[in-house]
C-alpha cells in the first residue's frame, strides 16, 4: 500500500477549488442563487451540449428526479421495475401512489431481464422503470420494442449511467425520460443534483413546472409540484465538473481494464462483460465471487476489511427484501431467483480516478489469496 489510508468503493471527485472562485465571485455579484438562475441555465445547456440530447431538466438530486419524471409522463397503476437499485428507484413509484412490480435480473447484464417483462404484464401496467444497474445499460432495444407493442411508457433510472454510450449515442437518450444523479459519490457530481432528459419539449415543460411547485408561466399553478430545483452552487460546481470528467472516465477505463487482466483466470471471480457497442462510464467494478472461489463472498469482503479494503456488497438485500416492499406478490424470492444470486455474491470493488495501479494489484492479490 503507497499509505495506510483506507480505500472506499467510490471517492468524490472535487476540482480544484480556484476553477469555482470565478462562477462563486459571479454568484455573490448578482445575488441570484436560484430559480434558474444564469448558472443553471449555463450547466443545463453545456449539460445537453456534453451529452448530446435534446432536453435536460436539472434537479436537486436524482430521487427527485425520478418522482417527477414519473409525475411528469403520468405514469399510474403498476410499473415494471428492478429489485436490484437503491430503494430510490421504488420509492419513487411509491410516492406516485404506483405499485411496483418486481421482475428477475439478466445474469450477463445484472438488469432487467427484457424475456420476463411480458409475463409481469397485467391490465393495470402503464409503464417500465428499469436501472442501468452500476452504469451497464439495459438492453434498450428489447425493452423499447416490448413497450412500443403493449403501449407502454419507459422511465430509465440511468443515476449512476453518466457519460454512458451505446453506440456512440448517450445511453441518456432511450426511452420517454431518462433520470441521472449528480450525487457525491457518483462519476460525475455537483454534491448534489440530477437531471431529467427526456426528447419530448412538452415533458421538459412539465418536469421544469413539476420541479418549481407546479408554477407556469405567469405564475399560475398548473400541477403539484415540488421544489426540486437546482441551486447556483451546484450548477456552478456542475460546469466546473464538466471539464474534467472526460479525463477521469479515461483513468477510469484504465483502472477497470487493469483489473480485468489481473483477475483473468482468477478462480471463482467472473466479471460482467461489457458489450462491444458499449462505451462504459466504469463507475464501478462489480465482481461476482462464484461457488468455486476459496474463501466466498463474505470472507473475502472481510479479508479486504482487515487489508483496510473496503469494498462493499451492493443491492443485498434486494429492495424486494424490505419490509415495505416483501409483501408484494412479485417480491417473492421464487420470482426473483438471479437477482437473489447476484446479490449474495456481488462484491463492488474500489475504482476511483486516484486510485494507484500498485493499489489494484494489492485488491487483485487479495482476491485471488496470494
Ligand atoms: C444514486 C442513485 C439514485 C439516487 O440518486 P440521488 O441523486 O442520490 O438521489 C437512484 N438510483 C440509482 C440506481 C442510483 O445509483
Amino acid at each position: 500500500m503507497p499509505d495506510d489510508r483506507p480505500i472506499h468503493v467510490t471517492r468524490p471527485f472535487l476540482p480544484p477549488l480556484a476553477e469555482l472562485t470565478p462562477y462563486l465571485e459571479e454568484i455573490w455579484e448578482s445575488r441570484i442563487l436560484s430559480n434558474a438562475g444564469p448558472l443553471h441555465e449555463r450547466f443545463e445547456g453545456a449539460l445537453c451540449d456534453h451529452l448530446g440530447v435534446d432536453h435536460a431538466s436539472l434537479v436537486a438530486n436524482g430521487t427527485l428526479g425520478l418522482i417527477l419524471a414519473l409525475r411528469a409522463l403520468k405514469i399510474t397503476g403498476e410499473v415494471i421495475t428492478t429489485p436490484s437499485s437503491y430503494v430510490a428507484t421504488s420509492h419513487a413509484l411509491l410516492w406516485n401512489q404506483i405499485t411496483p412490480v418486481f421482475v428477475d435480473l439478466d445474469p450477463d447484464t445484472l438488469t432487467i431481464d427484457p424475456a420476463r417483462i411480458e409475463a409481469a404484464l397485467t391490465p393495470r401496467t402503464t409503464a417500465i422503470l428499469p436501472v442501468h444497474c452500476y452504469g451497464i445499460p439495459c438492453d434498450v432495444g428489447a425493452i423499447g420494442g416490448l413497450a412500443a407493442d403493449h403501449g407502454l411508457k419507459v422511465i430509465y433510472d440511468a443515476a449512476p449511467a453518466f457519460g454512458v454510450r451505446l453506440r456512440g449515442e448517450s445511453i441518456l437518450a432511450h426511452g420517454d425520460a431518462s433520470v441521472v444523479s449528480f450525487h457525491a459519490t457518483k462519476v460525475f457530481n455537483t454534491f448534489e443534483g440530477g437531471a431529467v432528459v427526456c426528447r419530448d419539449p412538452a415533458t421538459k415543460q412539465r418536469v421544469d413546472e413539476l420541479r418549481n411547485l407546479g408554477l407556469a408561466a405567469g405564475a399560475t399553478v398548473v400541477s403539484t409540484g415540488l421544489n426540486a430545483k437546482m441551486s447556483e452552487f451546484n450548477a456552478a460546481v456542475g460546469l466546473v465538473q464538466l471539464r474534467h470528467v472526460d479525463a477521469l472516465i479515461d483513468r477510469r477505463r484504465e483502472l477497470d481494464r487493469l483489473y480485468r487482466r489481473l483477475l483473468t483466470g482468477c478462480r471463482g471471480i467472473r466479471c460482467p462483460a461489457l458489450p462491444a457497442e458499449v462505451t462504459a462510464n466504469h463507475a464501478y467494478f462489480p465482481i461476482l465471487v462464484e461457488p468455486d472461489h476459496a474463501l466466498g463472498r463474505d470472507a473475502l469482503l472481510e479479508r479486504m476489511a482487515r487489508h483496510r479494503i473496503h469494498a462493499r456488497s451492493y443491492f443485498d438485500p434486494l429492495i424486494s427484501d424490505h419490509p415495505m416492499y416483501r409483501d408484494l406478490p412479485s417480491a417473492r424470492p421464487e420470482n426473483l431467483p438471479v437477482a437473489r444470486r447476484v446479490s449474495r455474491s456481488v462484491i463492488c470493488l474500489p475504482l476511483s480516478p486516484d486510485l494507484a495501479d500498485a493499489t489494484v494489484e494489492t485488491i487483485v492479490g487479495l482476491i485471488a489469496g496470494a
